[in-house]
């Protein structure tokens, strides 16, 4: 990833790095492609494995960068929240860079999730109570020590952008016509908008690809939902984006658009990847349930496979094992 150094703010010397970067872009395996989508077969439909990092989520592009300038600030000990994949990653990079990090997690998180963060050497905080007591206490650290915030952090954003870097460089730097994003915060969302335009910018490609952004029925704040329910996407189950307006905007601009995808299908999407040699994590596989509400975008569509399926491997089994 840090062969995009020019365009990151991090001078030499202070890059977190494990080796992250280049995931493979792969077109779609041709069973998995006549099951999801018979009516689209005028396109080419590409998987980018972001599944494929060393803490099994796109999420470490974000932190390598953010770490990196936590190591040139010359912090001693930083504090985050989060009890999903960004905690695992980001216990992970501060262990490499020898910084000790505070994680702020909502006391009912599942334990097997949390066990990146602490073999990383992270240190636990269980807040009592639900996820708005853990920002209000993980606000209070901050008064102290350096509060991470992935989702605000703007240097989690210039890790992320190198996601189209990446995918321009392998299409022989040509943009491809849409991007399929699952959407939370909108980190991965965002971090495209800003790395196409700069190639854009730059002259390297002409256009912004349009933007997807796939929700979760149950959680979808973006689609104007108001209600929410737990959703098998956990990963992209957030009732308040605190960059909504930017997502909408990134989407609107780009002449994308907010899809949203049941769970049944999201299901039913997992089944039809993990059978095609895809290991992916459930919330990954909204981006192939969003394919037939997309059907009339034609053109080279990349779908981003943000997650590793070992790490769900309970909520996999329970979902479909028979
Ligand atoms: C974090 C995450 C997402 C969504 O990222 P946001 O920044 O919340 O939009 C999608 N997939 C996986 C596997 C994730 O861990």
């Amino acid at each position: 990833m840090w062969r995009y150094r020019e365009t990151i703010p991090v001078p030499e010397g202070f890059e977190v790095t494990l080796g992250e970067g280049m995931t493979p872009l792969l077109d779609m395996h041709p069973s998995m492609r006549e099951s999801v989508l018979a009516a689209q077969s005028a396109s080419r439909i590409m998987l980018k494995l972001d599944s494929l990092f060393p803490s099994g989520s796109y999420k470490d592009r974000g932190v390598s960068v953010m770490v990196s300038h936590c190591k040139r600030l010359g912090l001693r000990h930083v504090v985050e929240d989060s009890s999903g994949n960004a905690g695992s990653s980001f216990a992970m990079y501060c262990a490499v860079a020898g910084i000790a990090c505070d994680i702020y997690v909502p006391e009912a998180t599942s334990p097997a999730k949390l066990t990146q963060v602490i073999v990383s050497g992270g240190n636990l905080v269980r807040v009592a109570g639900d996820r708005q007591a853990t920002s209000d206490a993980v606000w209070q650290a901050a008064q102290s020590h350096y509060y991470v915030g992935h989702a605000w952090n703007p240097f989690f954003f210039h890790g992320t952008k190198t996601f189209a870097f990446e995918v321009c460089e392998q299409l022989g730097w040509k943009a491809p016509d849409a991007v399929v994003i699952p959407t939370g915060n909108g980190t991965l969302l965002l971090g495209c908008w800003i790395g196409f335009d700069e190639l854009r910018r730059a002259g390297v490609i002409d256009r912004v690809p349009r933007l997807i952004a796939v929700q979760a029925a149950r959680c979808a704040p973006l689609a104007g939902a108001t209600t929410f329910s737990p959703t098998i996407a956990e990963g992209i189950a957030i009732p308040r984006p605190i960059r909504r307006e930017q997502c909408l905007q990134a989407v609107r601009e780009t002449k994308g658009r907010v899809v949203t995808v049941t769970d049944a299908q999201t299901i039913a999407s997992l089944g039809l990847a993990l059978r095609a040699g895809y290991y992916i994590e459930p919330t990954c596989a909204t981006a192939l349930a969003a394919l037939p509400h997309i059907r009339d975008i034609e053109g080279t569509i990349v779908l981003a496979i943000t997650g590793h399926g070992l790490k769900t491997n309970d909520t996999i089994a329970k979902v479909l094992q028979a």
